[in-house]
C-alpha cells in the first residue's frame, strides 16, 4: 500500500520522462559576464542582469551603508515597524523615472503582480490576458477571481474581438500584458493597446521586469520606447533584473498607489523590503539615469549577436535546419530547437565549450529553445565566441 505522497515520486517520473525535470546547479563568485559554473569559467548568456549592475561596487557600498544604518532585516511590515525613510525615497526615485504621481515597492515582482491584480479586479470583471504572458500575472489573473480571456500572442485583432464579446457583461476590465515578454524577446504592442482600452473603458497593466532599465531614451521601459509616458496606466516592474537588486514595484497615479497602500494584500501583510535591497537599487536607479552609456553599449552588443547569429547559425553556409532566430526587440534572443532533449543536450553541450545558456523548455515557453540573454558587459570576442560554439554543436548534435 502507499502512503498519501507516492504520488509524488510518480509525478517526478512523468516529467523525467517528459525531459521536463529541472535542478538546481549553483554560481560560484560574483555575477558578471564570465561566471564559475560546475567548477568551470563560462561566459554567462543566462543573466537578468543586462547593465552589469548586480556586481558594481556602489550597489554594494550602499546596501553596506544601509545594513550599518538601518540593520539587516526591516522587522514588520511597511504599515507597522517596517518602513524606513529609504522605502519612500525608492518609491519616489521609481516615480521620477516612469514620471508617474507615485509608486510601492513590494518584497519581489511575483508579490507586486500577485497584490496589484488581486486588488484591482474580483469576481464581477474581466481581464483580458496574453498567452504568453509572465507566471506572476497568470496566477494573479487567476488568484482574483475575475473572469480571464487570454488573447493570442500580441495579436490586437484577436483582442478587439473578445472586447466587443465580453466588455460590456462586466464591471470593470483590466488589460495584462508584459512589455518585453520574458521568454520570446519580443515586445507587446503599446500604443494599440491604449488605444483598445480607451475604446473599451479598461485598464492597462504593462509588467516592465524586462524593460526597466533597458529600453526607451531614458531607460524607463517600453512604456518610455512608445513615446506613452503619462498614459493612463499600471506599470509594474522588479528592482531584481538591471536594477541589480531584489523588489518589485508598482507605478501610476497617486489614487492608485493609495488605493493599494490599503487593498494589496501581499503589500499589506509581508515585512518591507531589507534596508540593503532597498538601498541597492535605490543606487542602481541613479546609475540608469547618470550612464547612458551602458544602455547604448548594451543595444550595441544586441544588434552585433542577433546578425552573428543570423549569418553564421541560423543562415550561415552549414546552415541549422530548424534552428530559427524568434523575433526580439530587447537584449533576450531565442533560438528554437526541435524538442526539449534537444534544448537540453545543446545548453550542456555549450557549457563544455565554456557558454552558460539556458534550455527553456515547456510548460515556462510553448516550444523548446535556447535563450541567450546580452549584456551591456560582454565584450565582443566573448558573443563570437557564443556564436563559433553554437554553430559547432548544432553541427555536431
Ligand atoms: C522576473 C519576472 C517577474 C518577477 O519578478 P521578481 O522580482 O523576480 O519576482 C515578473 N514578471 C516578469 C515578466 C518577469 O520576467
Amino acid at each position: 500500500m502507499g502512503t498519501p505522497y507516492a504520488w509524488l515520486e510518480k509525478a517526478l517520473a512523468t516529467i523525467h520522462r517528459a525531459d521536463w525535470y529541472r535542478s538546481l546547479r549553483p554560481i560560484e563568485g560574483k555575477p558578471g559576464p564570465v561566471v564559475q559554473r560546475d567548477g568551470r569559467a563560462v561566459i554567462n548568456f543566462a543573466s537578468n542582469d543586462y547593465l552589469g549592475l548586480a556586481a558594481d561596487p556602489r550597489l554594494a557600498a550602499a546596501a553596506i551603508a544601509a545594513i550599518h544604518d538601518y540593520g539587516t532585516g526591516s522587522t514588520g511590515s511597511r504599515l507597522l515597524s517596517g518602513h524606513r525613510p529609504l522605502h519612500r525615497q525608492l518609491e519616489a526615485a521609481i516615480a521620477t523615472l516612469k514620471q508617474t504621481d507615485d509608486a510601492l515597492v513590494f518584497s519581489s515582482g511575483y508579490l507586486a503582480n500577485l497584490g496589484t491584480i488581486t486588488a484591482l479586479v474580483g469576481q464581477r470583471d474581466l481581464i483580458m490576458a496574453d498567452q504568453y504572458n509572465h507566471s506572476s500575472l497568470k496566477q494573479g489573473a487567476r488568484l482574483s477571481g475575475a473572469t480571464v480571456i487570454d488573447y493570442g500572442h500580441n495579436d490586437t485583432a484577436a483582442l478587439q474581438h473578445h472586447l466587443n464579446h465580453h466588455r460590456q457583461h462586466h464591471r470593470r476590465c483590466l488589460i495584462l500584458t508584459d512589455s518585453v515578454f520574458s521568454m520570446d524577446g519580443d515586445i507587446c504592442p503599446l500604443p494599440a493597446l491604449l488605444d483598445l482600452a480607451a475604446t473599451y473603458d479598461s485598464m492597462v497593466m504593462i509588467d516592465e521586469a524586462h524593460g526597466t532599465g533597458v529600453l526607451g531614451p531614458r531607460g524607463a521601459g517600453v512604456v518610455d520606447h512608445f513615446g506613452c509616458t503619462g498614459a493612463p496606466l499600471i506599470q509594474m516592474g522588479t528592482l531584481s533584473k538591471a536594477l541589480g537588486s531584489l523588489g518589485g514595484y508598482v507605478a501610476g497615479s497617486a489614487s492608485l498607489i493609495d488605493f493599494l497602500r490599503n487593498r494589496a494584500a501581499s503589500w499589506i501583510y509581508t515585512t518591507g523590503l531589507t534596508p540593503a535591497d532597498t538601498a541597492a537599487a535605490l543606487a542602481a536607479l541613479d546609475i540608469v539615469a547618470a550612464e547612458p552609456e551602458r544602455r547604448q553599449q548594451l543595444w550595441r552588443n544586441v544588434d552585433y549577436l542577433k546578425q552573428r547569429l543570423g549569418q553564421q547559425v541560423v543562415d550561415g553556409p552549414e546552415a541549422g535546419v530548424g534552428m530559427q532566430l524568434l523575433p526580439s526587440d530587447s537584449p533576450i534572443l531565442c533560438l528554437t530547437v526541435p524538442d526539449a532533449a534537444t534544448a537540453v543536450a545543446l545548453a550542456a553541450e555549450l557549457q563544455t565549450h565554456g557558454c552558460y545558456v539556458s534550455a527553456v523548455r515547456p510548460p515556462t515557453a510553448p516550444t523548446s529553445r535556447l535563450r541567450l540573454t546580452v549584456m551591456a558587459s560582454h565584450a565582443l570576442p566573448q558573443l563570437e565566441h557564443l556564436v563559433q560554439a553554437l554553430s559547432h554543436c548544432w553541427l555536431q548534435h
